[in-house]
């Protein structure tokens, strides 16, 4: 391609996806397709000649497009979402056009420098403890791919301090007296950033939750007290701040006293719900987050920076240095052995890295804090007017609080039901719902949280739910 070309297709591309979300409400939230539909129509053999741009772009749009499932749909209320909006995209082209990678601050002194910068900035703008921020005595804010790799990341430097470095010379023998405690409601990246540490089953205390399905802190304070009698060492513990199923919010200051009294390190995962301390009715979620070593959350879920990006702060960098930093002859330089700058590359689990501060950067910039805390709110507005929807229809019932933009509901009788109720909306092709279990029962999850989401959306949702119930269950 020459550069004259991608002038050319740059600037198609551009208009092709400013009409794609402007007119995204007309598709199918997600495919109706079988599995494997999509390779069958791909070609088995790779090109072995160029092809023209448009020839690709119109496969894209006619066999890989009809399998793409519309995250940006207003009618996307699944999982959490993952929101782009036009400046992070436009940041993160800028970031490929510029291809650096940032590992190291020689490697691109401003993409390190950025990164420092805005994640003080958003320690700021979330009201977080000043022991996160750079320039305090041993915390810093660093960002990742995802909350998963953030939640590894905080188990490595929490392994590396209770093990006093000795993990890094005799690998599993020293953790084999470790215990880990989180509850059955954390998220699945927990048990799996875990076991990637080499914490088995065995080692894991799976806490149990209050009728709220938050952490009882009575029972975390018993199991660690079991597991010191009997001589292993509670290491790790995570405090989810709004949980996946629910939106449970475990209480992190009580937590964080049991992890203070036996030198446990404390992780709060915050990955969608921690974004909305960004306005200052949010901030009781914060409680006790001064007892933490280090938290996670996720502008790829509720901020308009697309995926990818987590933000993580600790407040013990010793223990994440010594845990992750390895250096070799050839990633030396003068700047980091006079201490002067910060190598990102021993901040998380890969040596290369994306120049992500950039599109959070546009965003904060360009879209501007106001606009999102005003998103924010709708939304969770949004979702106590669905509430109060549910409450005054007999035919459901809530089965969760609704702290935040998730409404957790299920149709009054048999599990099957609810389970129905989610395939009929969904095959609608109109919305997208997950279903969860709550109680050891069906939910229906109702996720308010795309950007493109109006009142109208949530309105035609609830009135599509209305309506499919009535047909589901006449025939119980
Ligand atoms: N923690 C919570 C509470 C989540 O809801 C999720 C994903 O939805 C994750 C962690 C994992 O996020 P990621 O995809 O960024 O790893």
């Amino acid at each position: 391609m020459t550069p004259e070309e991608f002038r050319r297709h740059g600037h198609e591309m551009v208009d092709w996806i400013a009409t794609y979300l402007e007119t995204i409400e007309a598709r199918r939230v997600q495919p109706a397709l079988a599995p494997g539909a999509i390779r069958a129509s791909l070609p088995s053999s790779p090109p072995t000649r160029p092809e023209p741009f448009e020839t690709v772009f119109r496969d894209f749009e006619t066999l890989v497009l009809p399998g793409v499932t519309h995250w940006q749909h207003p009618g996307f209320f699944a999982f959490f979402p993952a929101n782009s909006s036009y400046p992070s995209i436009l940041g993160e082209l800028l970031a490929a056009g510029l291809g650096i990678n940032g590992m190291s601050w020689i490697t691109s002194p401003a993409a390190t420098e950025l990164e420092t910068h805005v994640l003080d900035w958003m320690a700021e703008l979330l009201d977080l403890p000043d022991a996160f921020r750079s320039d305090s005595p041993n915390g810093g804010g660093v960002i990742q791919a995802t909350a998963s790799e953030a939640t590894l990341t905080s188990i490595l430097a929490a392994r590396w301090r209770a093990t006093e470095g000795t993990v890094n010379r005799v690998g599993g023998d020293a953790t084999s007296r470790l215990v880990a405690y989180a509850t059955t409601e954390t998220h699945s990246s927990i048990e799996k950033g875990l076991r990637i540490a080499g914490i088995g089953s065995e080692q894991i205390r799976w806490i149990a939750t209050d009728a709220n399905f938050a952490m009882d802190p009575e029972a975390l304070a018993a199991a660690v007290a079991d597991d010191r009698a009997a001589g292993l060492v509670p290491f790790w513990v995570c405090a989810s701040i709004g949980t996946t199923s629910s939106t449970a919010f475990d209480p992190v200051r009580a937590i964080g006293d049991v992890a203070r009294s036996c030198g446990m390190w404390l992780h709060v995962d915050g990955a969608m719900s921690g974004i909305a301390t960004l306005a200052p009715e949010f901030r009781w979620m914060l409680d006790g987050m001064e007892l933490a070593d280090s938290y996670c959350t996720n502008p790829h879920k509720w901020m308009g920076v697309n995926f990818d990006c987590d933000l993580f702060w600790t407040a013990d960098r010793t223990a994440l240095l010594g845990a992750l930093s390895i250096l070799p002859e050839y990633l030396r330089s003068k700047a980091a052995e006079a201490g002067a700058v910060i190598d990102y590359r021993d901040w998380g689990i890969p040596l290369g890295r994306r120049f992500r501060a950039l599109k959070l950067w546009f965003v904060l910039r360009c879209t501007g804090t106001d606009a999102i805390r005003a998103m924010l709110r709708d939304h969770v507005a949004l979702a106590a007017e669905l509430a109060g929807w549910v409450a005054a229809d007999s035919r459901f019932e809530l089965v969760a609080p609704h702290p935040v933009s998730l409404v957790c509901v299920r149709v009054v009788g048999p599990d099957e039901l609810t389970d129905r109720l989610v395939e009929a909306a969904n095959a609608t092709g109109t919305v997208l719902f997950t279903r969860t279990v709550l109680k050891g029962r069906s939910a229906l999850r109702f996720s308010i949280g795309a950007r493109a989401t109006e009142r109208r959306h949530v309105e035609a949702a609830w009135r599509l739910l209305e309506t499919l119930v009535g047909e589901i269950l006449p025939m119980k």
